[in-house]
């Protein structure tokens, strides 16, 4: 069993499509261990986003990511890591497979509707950023 964070950014958030996109992940067979909705700042952006700064496309990035509210999720499924990602889709959507979530809800590479961890070390540095061990219900007795 692996864990993933995943984003919904604030495009999917403020065009309403943040249920849609958990029921995709809820379809598809992962477990939610952990929610909360929240507005990044600059500086919770550079951490999360710590190896895209100094990129040419950072200061987009970081303003987009703060300019409203986002859902932040732990997934938890065999294979989640990498089963997310591909469920996610393409980062940029006009390449992502049909039946991706990028796909349906992403309007281009910047304001592609959300994030997924992209590695077991990207999971592991990524989920304790935005949730403790006490907001992640990862035990036996909590998921039944
Ligand atoms: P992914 O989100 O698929 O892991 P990356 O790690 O490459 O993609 O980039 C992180 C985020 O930075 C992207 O999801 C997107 O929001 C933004 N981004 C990446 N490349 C660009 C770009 N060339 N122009 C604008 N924004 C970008
Ligand atoms: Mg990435």
């Amino acid at each position: 069993m692996e864990k993933t964070l995943v984003l919904i950014k604030p495009d999917a958030f403020s065009k309403h499509h943040a249920g849609a996109i958990i029921d995709r992940y809820e379809k598809e067979g992962f477990r939610i261990v952990a929610m909360k909705m929240l507005k990044m700042d600059a500086r919770l952006a550079s951490i999360h986003y710590a190896e895209h700064i100094g990129r040419p496309y950072y200061g987009d990035l970081s303003g987009f990511m703060t300019s409203g509210p986002i859902i932040a999720m732990v997934l938890m499924g065999e294979n989640a890591i990498a089963r997310v990602r591909k469920l996610n889709g393409k980062t940029n959507p006009a390449e992502a497979e049909e039946g991706t979530i990028r796909k349906q809800f992403a309007e281009s590479s910047s304001r592609n509707a959300v994030h997924a961890s992209d590695s077991p070390e990207s999971a592991a540095r990524e989920i304790p950023i935005f949730f403790n061990q006490m907001e992640i219900f990862d035990a036996d007795d909590a998921i039944g």
